[in-house]
């Protein structure tokens, strides 16, 4: 065989060796009763027809490369955010082992979460002994300060009640009575990772706000001046809740931001394992509570959150849809502006005029271009907005866990921009919806998250890779993507790859390299 230990290949090369060749290729005659190469040829030729497209676009029971992921994955990612706590999914090891791997192959980060291991006696009985077992051993061996439970659709499919077990295993000294476990239930089967994520924060709100799971007294509101802010589930959350305390600092009031994860998936090297980072303390959401307002940068991220605040603790809210770009800033800072009081810094209105200095610039290589848009709601809209902002032209604005609701107020959003006048929303479709369309109505960009790797090979459309997961790329969750500085970053991933791809239509010597040139 060709690898041995003085000449050690990696796979790119191994499997491209003649033994290898020659095995898949034996594989395949006589294991997979292989149809024709021409019939392959034929009906993938088939698959880039409108018809097809029209096909594709009337299916109903099935969905193909869902551009989401399901809620518990989201309630771990709002779970995190808390100081010492460890997110706790009551389901299998196997789905656990799910949102682990996504989050350390996006953040690059080790991510803690335990489950109760529920196997097949459990998902005939019940998971409670599992809930019993399970919260002693995380309490026992991680010492957190705070577990924060979820489930996934197994014990759904049950309809364990997790409120009532949490209870049992207190009673049998699973945890000491007065030990704080939020919790949320969060079917998998329905929604997304943004209602998990939303689910599992209100379930923090609630525990802490409405007397721990009826243990304690309410809390009394005592209002006073504090902002609260809330991210959402976002890609970018390490570089953007670190711009946002820039950005309040330089403005100067007090605020908490609620569920900060962005220490916990960015620990340093320095010999120390960090099992907890960073994080909302409990003190501090305690008297979240008292705070005049609760700012979410995504609307569709928090709606029964942001419901909750308002209804119960008569809080303001303010949602915003991942602001990226010039006015989607500008709305911000406006917003926080009123509600604190306090005057935008003259050092934000300089990085507000070096951006709009940047986008002057550049934008004659954006004016003009479709792009294809997929990803959760709020970042869609953010996307689509700074686009415009630069001339570009969204054409397919697609999110599998947008609603017909959300469709509608991009489309309004379009429609108020000649930028956006031939643009369409797919609320509720996949990545292979998005293929059709990519195949009969052809765009110069596709932005969205790794998978579309895929759609780029297939179709021959580039990628900008913006969104979650990105596991191709390293560090882009570094930077920010909100503010005016955000902004910026993120012109240049789009400029960059419209170079990357002038260059390579400009390359070819004596054919096309007259304007292969040094400046772009
Ligand atoms: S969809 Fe259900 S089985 Fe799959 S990872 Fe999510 S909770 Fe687990």
């Amino acid at each position: 065989m060709p690898q041995n230990a003085d000449h050690v290949l990696d796979h790119f090369d191994l499997f491209r060796q003649p033994e290898y060749r020659e095995m898949l290729a034996n594989k395949k005659k006589n294991f997979e009763n292989p149809v024709a190469e021409a019939e392959v040829q034929r009906v993938v030729e088939w698959t880039k027809t409108p018809e097809y497209r029209e096909k594709n676009f009337a299916r109903e029971a099935l969905t193909v490369n869902p551009a989401k992921a399901c809620q518990p994955l989201g309630a771990v990612f709002a779970a995190v955010g808390f100081e010492g706590t460890i997110p706790f999914v009551h389901g299998s090891q196997g789905c656990v082992a799910y949102y682990r791997s996504h989050f350390s192959r996006h953040f690059k980060e080790p991510s803690s979460c335990v489950s109760s291991s529920m196997t097949e006696d459990a998902a005939v009985f019940g998971g409670l002994n599992n809930m019993i077992d399970g919260l002693a051993n995380t309490y026992n061996l991680y010492k957190p300060k705070m577990i924060a439970v979820s489930t996934t659709c197994m014990a759904e499919v049950i309809g364990d009640d997790l409120n009532a077990f949490i209870k049992t295993a207190k009673d049998k000294g699973s945890l000491p009575m007065s030990y704080d476990v939020p919790f949320a239930h969060t079917p998998a089967f329905v929604g997304s990772h943004i209602t998990g994520y939303d689910n599992a924060l209100k379930g923090v709100h609630e525990h802490f706000w409405g007397g721990k799971a009826g243990t304690v007294e309410k809390l009394q509101r005592v209002p006073n001046e504090t902002i609260n802010f809330i991210g959402g589930f976002d890609p970018y959350t390490v570089g953007n809740l670190r711009e946002i305390r820039r950005i309040f600092d330089m403005m100067g009031f007090e605020y908490t931001i609620i569920a900060d994860n962005s220490d916990v998936w960015d620990t340093p090297t320095d010999g120390t394992f960090r099992m907890f980072d960073g994080g909302t303390t409990i003190d501090e959401m305690v008297a979240a509570v008292n705070s005049k307002a609760t700012v979410s940068m995504q609307e569709y991220c928090t709606e029964k959150t942001m419901k909750y605040i308002e209804e119960e603790w008569k809080h303001e809210t303010v949602a915003f849809n991942h602001p990226i770009g010039v006015k989607a800033t500008d709305d911000f800072l406006l917003e926080i502006s009123r509600l604190t009081g306090k005057a935008v810094p003259e050092q934000i209105k300089l990085e507000r005029g070096r951006l709009v200095d940047a986008m002057a610039d550049s934008s004659s290589h954006i004016h003009g271009k479709k792009f294809a848009i997929y990803g959760d709601p709020d970042l869609c809209i953010g996307l689509a907005q700074f686009l415009m902002e630069n001339g570009g032209e969204p054409t397919h604005i697609l999110a599998t866990n947008g609603s017909p609701k959300w469709a509608e107020k991009v489309q309004a959003m379009l429609d108020a921009n000649p930028f956006g006048k031939n643009c369409h929303v797919y609320p509720l479709r996949d990545l292979w919806h998005m293929r059709s369309l990519l195949f009969t109505e052809p765009v110069d960009f596709l932005i969205g998250n790794t998978y579309g790797k895929y759609l780029e090979r297939d179709t021959g459309t580039p990628l900008i890779r913006i969104g979650f997961p990105i596991f191709d790329r390293h560090h882009h969750h570094r930077y920010p993507v909100w503010g005016y500085q955000g902004g910026l970053n993120v012109l240049v991933w789009i400029l960059d790859k419209i170079f990357e791809e002038i260059d390579k239509n400009t390359i070819v010597p004596a054919h096309s390299d007259f304007s292969y040139d040094i400046i772009r």
